[in-house]
């Protein structure tokens, strides 16, 4: 089944009027027509520039969290899906280990969010992945198959339409990568987990790596077999390294 790679930037809590101009404008300039799906998930108050700066371009707009609620209410500070919607968002990355950890985000919870993002018709990026503690233990595949399972119990009916990343809490924002054979390794077992539950949909879903991806260790991870893209922090911020991450997925 082909599928198309996607790589998808989070700026996490960065960016600036003047700095997001820049930095598109310097993407846009450099990017002919990628062979791969491209996003960027950029904080909720810059959707209105990035809408903007973005229209008619290879670049997909993202959201960094959804709110697992629908539509309306008293939920201070939360965005819906039909927020996002409004600006064009087109993916949101749910249960982001920074969401899990300074959020205290549970499974359940990700699930909900995943279910209200598929209602919404926006694409989740489900982020699973193990801390360093959890790995030396030995217990990866067991904590990144629970964190999975959740999210395939509230929507196992329309399972297809997700995106999975496998993000190694320790090597996010740590300049540690894993090598590409063990980010191959537990992609594999995440690919036999969807396979398990939507059957062959599963070899056409995209299961990303993220953590700290750069221009130099990119295309290694990316050949893969089970990696299909990318989910990229610290070097989405610098239009040659995302530049260079994008050449790399084809
Ligand atoms: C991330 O924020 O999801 C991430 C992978 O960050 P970094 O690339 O900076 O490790």
């Amino acid at each position: 089944m082909t599928k198309k790679p996607l790589i998808a930037g989070n700026w996490k809590m960065n960016g600036g009027l003047a700095a997001n101009q820049a930095l598109i404008g310097a993407l846009l300039q450099g990017l002919d027509t990628p062979s791969c799906d491209v996003a960027l998930c950029v904080p909720a108050p810059y959707f209105s520039q990035l809408k903007a700066l973005l229209e008619g371009s290879a670049i997909a707009l993202g959201a960094q969290d959804i709110s697992a609620r629908p539509h309306g209410g008293a939920f201070t500070g939360e965005h819906s899906g039909a927020m996002l919607r409004d600006f064009g968002v087109r993916y949101a990355i749910v249960g982001h280990s920074e969401r899990r950890q300074y959020h205290g985000e549970t499974d359940e919870h990700v699930a909900a969010k995943v279910a209200a993002a598929l209602a919404s018709g926006i694409t989740p990026i489900v982020c699973v992945g193990e801390t360093l503690a959890e790995r030396e233990a030995g217990r990866t595949e067991e904590v990144v198959k629970r964190q999975l399972a959740a999210v395939i119990h509230v929507n196992g009916h329309c399972l297809s339409e997700i995106v999975v990343a496998y993000e190694p809490v320790w090597a996010i924002g740590t300049g540690k990568t894993a090598s590409p054979e063990q980010a191959q390794a537990v992609h594999a077992v995440l690919r036999a987990q969807l396979q398990h539950a939507a059957g062959d949909h599963a070899a056409g879903m995209r299961i990303l790596y993220g953590g700290s991806m750069n221009a130099a260790n990119a295309a290694e991870l990316l050949a893969q077999a089970d990696i299909d893209g990318g989910l990229i922090g610290g070097a989405s911020l610098k239009a040659p390294d995302f530049l260079q991450i994008i050449a790399a997925a084809r």
